[in-house]
């Protein structure tokens, strides 16, 4: 028998203790294999001359060991000198043993694959790959390109290879037993080469296919494989979708639903903008019909989400379910708090704040008012989706800045407040542009709803790009704005990574500038700060009891104070333009004129000078995010923080983007004539450790 579909026991070299590590990759039978593609390769196709090698690369060179010695110094290593006549190198490994030490002595001729480091004396290598020579001519190089597979541990690079080769040669036998699903049009158009080769082609490149051409993806076979991936990727979020469309969801009606819309609207101190009403609507549609709404909202900083998500959380309440609000940080859940508060005020219901922090009887409280449908609001951080919190009719999940949330995350939502069919409507709401192109993998679950419009009365926010040495020119700038009695933020960045560091520069900048502005009321607000002295400080701001505000990124969502026009900000090329974009969305709240100081470090990048202009010169989130795409590529635009991007094999978002066109009028055939090919796709590429079609 020679079926792709049967286990990888019944390769050799396969026993109890590697199947279970092979299960740990996804691999459980042969065609699992043929698809646990490269990440990368290593060239050993020609041998370095060692006076040729420079820190950095990965290179195959061949020698004669010179001298061997154990350094006790430090961490234990064995060092070896090896030269080949035009230089030396050093090779160093921590881990080794006797044998090793043994076999490595001088005069021994070897050649070696590894990188090259800088070493405490000249060139080195630490860990090479080597091989000891038996004759001075044998043959070293290889024919072609080394593939590199994901690994897992215990189970080696060499062991792995040889089971894809077998693995290989059982599909070569009979090559077609690897269905081709992708459609003959589609390789005709890209002049694509059959799954068979192309999947040969990746595990062992012909010899004229260099490393480059398979990282910028210009080798067709590769560009085969990507596009079968991500069509593979979106096929399994459209039937997320067309799944959840069968769902049953409770239905927001109410005799007197319309009468208390009236109200509620008519109380609010403004009137929605048309983008807002269009997009209510929408959302009314969705909560009335009999099924989940899953809905994103899209919508720049400032455009007035929040208070669409209100709406749909009156709908809730007035049908008599309860609502659960999440915030990416509790600055912003403590914001929301404030607003619904007020919204909610004369609703017969609980509005009730839960985060982490919130702890011992309080915490009781509101758990306990929530089995008891008492609380009808809960505004929390992502503490509100532990196990220990249960609603007695949860009816409606609204998320808000959803790209701080992952893919996954958002999908597991879906389970909480599930009662046998019925499951919660869901509203995301997110203020960071998604291109077109990238919505299709990330969001071809939801619905989209767009808020193109911002309230009437805003004026735009005058930027500008400005050298850190004219820091004395800036706190001139804020003495005269706060004497007209106008508020300023002050924002301090570092690198993602480390909050505390972050934290520490913004204490440090906030005693400075107290120092330097006698007459300014400065005050601090940081992440490590705890909920309630957050809370009491942007009271203070929000009341003008406090004139500059100094803040490390966490005021990037959930700070709205009108008065404050100006805010600085340090360091902004450490930021995404998004990122920028969102935290200058502090200022332009109000009536009067607003400014952002962009002040950079010099000197600055060519490519950090032209993002920062991009910046300086719109003031629309999607022209940024655009603007910032050509620049990039769309993984920086999506932010590191995007921590739930769907790892892929091999396609790349940013490489690969020119194919996702095609891929989804692929999708809306394969869904109208051949759906039978779905699952087999999926199976193949997302594996069974995904369960996006379970969800
Ligand atoms: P975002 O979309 O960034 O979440 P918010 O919902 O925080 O925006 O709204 C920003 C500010 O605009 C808030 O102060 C809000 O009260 C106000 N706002 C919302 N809608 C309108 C409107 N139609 N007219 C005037 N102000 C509005
Ligand atoms: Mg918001």
């Amino acid at each position: 028998m020679n079926d792709l579909s049967q286990s990888v026991v019944s390769l050799s070299g396969v026993g109890a203790q590697t199947l279970s590590r092979l299960d740990k990759l996804g691999i459980r039978v042969i065609s699992d294999l043929i698809f646990h593609l490269p990440h990368r390769y290593e060239d050993r196709t020609r041998v370095f001359p060692i006076a040729s090698l420079s820190v950095g690369i990965s290179a195959l060179i061949r020698g004669r060991i010179e001298f061997v010695d154990v350094l006790p110094r430090g961490r234990k290593s064995l060092v070896c000198r090896m030269t080949d006549d035009t230089g030396d190198v050093t090779l160093r490994f921590f881990h080794f043993n006797a044998h090793q030490h043994n076999a490595l002595k001088p005069g021994t001729l070897i050649s070696c694959f590894g990188e090259v480091r800088q070493g405490f004396s000249g060139l080195e290598m630490s860990h090479p790959d080597y091989r000891i020579m038996t004759q001075p001519d044998a043959q070293v190089t290889e024919s072609r390109l080394t593939p590199v597979y994901p690994l897992t541990e215990g189970l080696s690079q060499n062991a792995l290879r040889k089971l894809v080769k077998q693995a290989l040669h059982l599909c070569n036998l009979n090559p077609q037993l690897l269905t081709d699903w992708v459609p003959d049009k589609v390789l005709k158009k890209f002049a694509y080469p059959t799954l068979a080769v192309a999947i040969n082609t990746l595990h062992a490149p012909d010899e004229m296919i260099s490393v480059e051409a398979l990282q910028n993806g210009s080798v067709p076979a590769l560009k085969r494989l990507a596009f079968e991936e991500l069509l593979a990727h979106h096929l399994s979020l459209r039937i997320t979708r067309n799944k959840a469309r069968q769902w049953q969801a409770p239905r927001f009606v109410d005799d007197n639903q319309s009468a208390i819309v009236e109200q509620f609207l008519n109380r609010l101190p403004f009137k929605l903008t048309g983008a807002q009403q269009r997009v209510i609507k929408e959302i009314s549609v969705d909560c009335t019909s009999a099924h989940p709404m899953m809905r994103l909202v899209q919508g720049d900083v400032g455009s007035g989400k929040t208070i669409v998500s209100a709406y749909a959380a009156l709908l809730a309440l007035s049908a008599g379910y309860q609502v659960a609000v999440m915030a990416p940080t509790e600055l912003l859940a403590e914001q929301h708090m404030r607003n619904f508060s007020v919204w909610f005020a004369d609703f017969n219901t609980q509005v009730a704040f839960l985060t982490g922090q919130v702890k011992g009887n309080t915490r009781k409280e509101i758990l306990q008012g929530l089995v008891d449908g008492s609380v009808g609001i809960v505004i929390g951080t992502h503490a509100l989706f532990q196990e220990s919190v249960n609603f007695k009719r949860l009816g409606l999940i609204i998320i808000d800045e959803q790209h701080r949330f992952g893919v996954n995350q958002r999908l597991a939502l879906r389970e909480k407040g599930q009662q046998g069919n019925m499951r919660p409507h869901q509203l995301v709401m997110t203020a960071t542009p998604i291109p077109r192109t990238l919505a299709m993998l990330q969001y071809s679950d939801l619905d989209v709803s767009i808020i193109d419009e911002l309230p009437s009365g805003r004026k735009p926010i005058v930027t500008s790009v400005i050298p850190a040495e004219r820091r004395s020119d800036v706190i001139d700038r804020i003495n005269n704005w706060v004497e007209k009695g106008r508020q300023v933020y002050w924002v301090c960045t570092l690198i993602e990574e480390s909050e505390v560091l972050e934290c520490e520069a913004a204490e440090k900048t906030a005693e400075l500038l107290t120092q330097a502005l006698p007459k300014v009321r400065v005050a601090l607000i940081h992440g490590r700060m705890k909920s309630a002295d957050k809370e009491l400080v942007m009271q203070a701001f929000k009341n003008h009891q406090i004139d500059l505000l100094v803040a490390t990124t966490v005021i990037e969502v959930g700070v709205d104070v009108p008065n404050a026009g100006l805010m600085v900000i340090e360091n902004p090329e450490r930021l995404g333009l998004s990122q920028l974009h969102q935290l200058r969305g502090r200022v332009g709240r109000g009536e009067g004129d607003s400014y952002c100081l962009l002040m950079y470090q010099t000197p600055l990048s060519d490519v950090a000078r032209q993002r920062l202009g991009i910046l300086r010169d719109s003031n629309d989130g999607f022209v940024i995010a655009e603007k910032d795409l050509a620049l990039r590529g769309p993984g920086d635009v999506m932010g590191t923080r995007q921590t739930g991007a769907i790892n892929f094999r091999i396609a790349d978002l940013a490489r690969d983007a020119d194919l996702l066109d095609t891929i989804q009028q692929m999708a809306e055939e394969i869904f109208i004539n051949s759906p039978q090919v779905i699952q087999p796709l999926c199976d193949r590429w997302l594996g069974a450790s995904t369960d996006y079609a379970e969800v």
